[in-house]
């Protein structure tokens, strides 16, 4: 790649290129951050500065930046077989071989799998993959897909309208038969409720959805095991068998979107292995490749596959990429590399317990309201006051400051409001979580003055 100054390379980005999620004025004003290399658990920007990257990406380069096994998996398919697809009876060995993989490390009832090339293909997906579901059981009337508020499920437009984020939907509006029923966000709407008192009462908030709509009229339920660009949204420990209960009671499937807590985040190789639920379908994408390959996918329980492998005909739903080889190299070689070096294990009992007991010495922080880790995901919670929970004046100001502060200290944390957001790669040593630690305190105690 041209080598530019990052003066050069900003005025064009600005100029030509439309980022995802971005004010474009103020990028154009701002200028991007210019990132040309990337290292083990580091990014490099155009002018050196070399960054702890505390996001792994966007939550996908689960195991770094450096996997030469990865690189040259996809570089070996590229030689043998770069493309073809999976339309019209045609198949490929490193398609079948994943497909094989991912039914060796998801729940035991799920053994089939569709590929897309992203979390919120997987999504559109899902909404097809239900109203087949239930249209082939003769019962169409099962329309209405249940998510929550504040979730994120992609950008697609039936992704978009799943997710429970009210400024995009202000934007683009949603989609017809998709409804939101509450989070189980305790720090910021418990109130004076115990944890666990909230978490019963945010799955109650289901059951009275359900009963709303009508039974026969609800297909499913989508959540994320925990909220994740949401803010780390940890549920309090009862509520997933709680909503797992209401849903085995309703018959409703349950979509469990694992996209970012797939593939080892929380300990097991998904969020609902850790939480115990038992999903239809899963999503999931990013971390599957590590992120050097777009790739997604739906992991289809055997109550659903079955129904859509008996007489339904044509599934009448695809992509061009759906299975594409070298992304399903890369996912092979990912899953190995996670086999091999025990890493679902490592953050279970080793790194993960490592990384909350330093996380929660931030607790103390004057600005800290909470501290929330489960395996190698976590979240600070800013407030103006401790006791009370008070926010500083507009939401989001405190967070961006300190993510701000955070880039300065040469750490990438992502800021959610003013949840500071951190899901580093799961190979991180622990003098690298030290690291991470070191950096975070400097950016808060940076942004605490900042805010004074
Ligand atoms: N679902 C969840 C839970 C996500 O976090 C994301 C992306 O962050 C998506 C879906 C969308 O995935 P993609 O950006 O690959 O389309």
């Amino acid at each position: 790649m041209t080598q530019h100054s990052t003066k050069d390379f900003q005025a064009a980005d600005a100029q030509h290129y439309l980022h995802p999620f971005t004010d474009f004025k103020d990028l154009a004003s701002k200028g991007s951050r210019i990132i040309t290399k990337a290292e083990g658990a580091y990014i490099y920007t155009n002018d050196g500065q070399k960054l702890l990257d505390g996001m792994s990406g966007l939550w996908c380069c689960n195991l770094g930046y450096t996997q030469p096994a990865i690189n040259k998996a996809v570089a070996d398919q590229m030689n043998e077989l770069p493309y073809y697809n999976s339309f019209f009876q045609c198949s490929h060995p490193a398609a079948i071989e994943l497909s094989k993989e991912l039914a060796s490390v998801s729940p035991a009832h799920m053994n089939n799998v569709f590929y897309t090339n992203s979390g919120s293909e997987g999504n559109d997906t899902v909404l097809r993959l239900v109203r087949r579901y239930w249209d082939l059981k003769k019962q169409p009337n099962k329309r209405v897909i249940i998510s929550r508020e504040n979730a994120y499920h992609g950008s697609t437009v039936a992704a978009a309208s799943l997710g429970g984020m009210s400024y995009v939907h202000n934007q683009f509006g949603k989609l017809p038969n998709i409804e939101h029923v509450a989070q189980p966000y305790w720090f910021k709407e418990g109130g004076e409720l115990s944890r666990e008192e909230f978490g019963v009462q945010a799955a109650k908030a289901l059951e009275d959805k359900i009963l709303e709509l009508g039974v026969e009229n609800v297909a499913a339920f989508i959540a994320e095991p925990i909220q994740g660009a949401g803010g780390v949204i940890i549920p309090p420990e009862t509520y997933w068998p709680e909503v797992q209960k209401i849903l085995n009671k309703y018959d409703i499937l349950f979509v469990s979107d694992e996209v970012i807590f797939g593939f080892g985040r929380t300990g097991k190789w998904f969020g609902c292995d850790y939480y115990g639920t038992k999903p239809d379908l899963i999503n999931f994408a990013k971390a599957v490749t590590n992120g050097f390959q777009p790739l997604g996918g739906v992991m289809i329980g055997d109550k659903v596959a079955d129904v859509l492998k008996s007489d339904g005909g044509e599934f009448a739903h695809g992509f061009t990429y759906s299975g594409h080889p070298a992304a399903c190299a890369a996912a092979l070689a990912t899953i190995k590399i996670m086999k091999d070096e025990n890493i679902v294990d490592k953050v279970a009992n080793d790194l993960g317990p490592y990384f909350g007991k330093r996380m929660a010495e931030l607790s103390d922080h004057p600005m800290v309201g909470e501290v929330r880790t489960l395996g190698m995901v976590g979240a600070i919670e800013l407030v103006k006051n401790k006791e009370t929970r008070e926010r500083y004046d507009s939401d989001g100001t405190a967070g961006a400051t300190c993510r701000d502060a955070s880039i300065a200290n040469d750490l990438v944390m992502r800021a959610t409001g003013d949840n500071m957001i951190i899901a580093p790669p799961l190979t991180l040593t622990h003098e690298q979580i030290d690291e991470l630690v070191t950096k975070a305190k400097a950016a808060l105690d940076q942004a605490y003055e900042t805010l004074q």
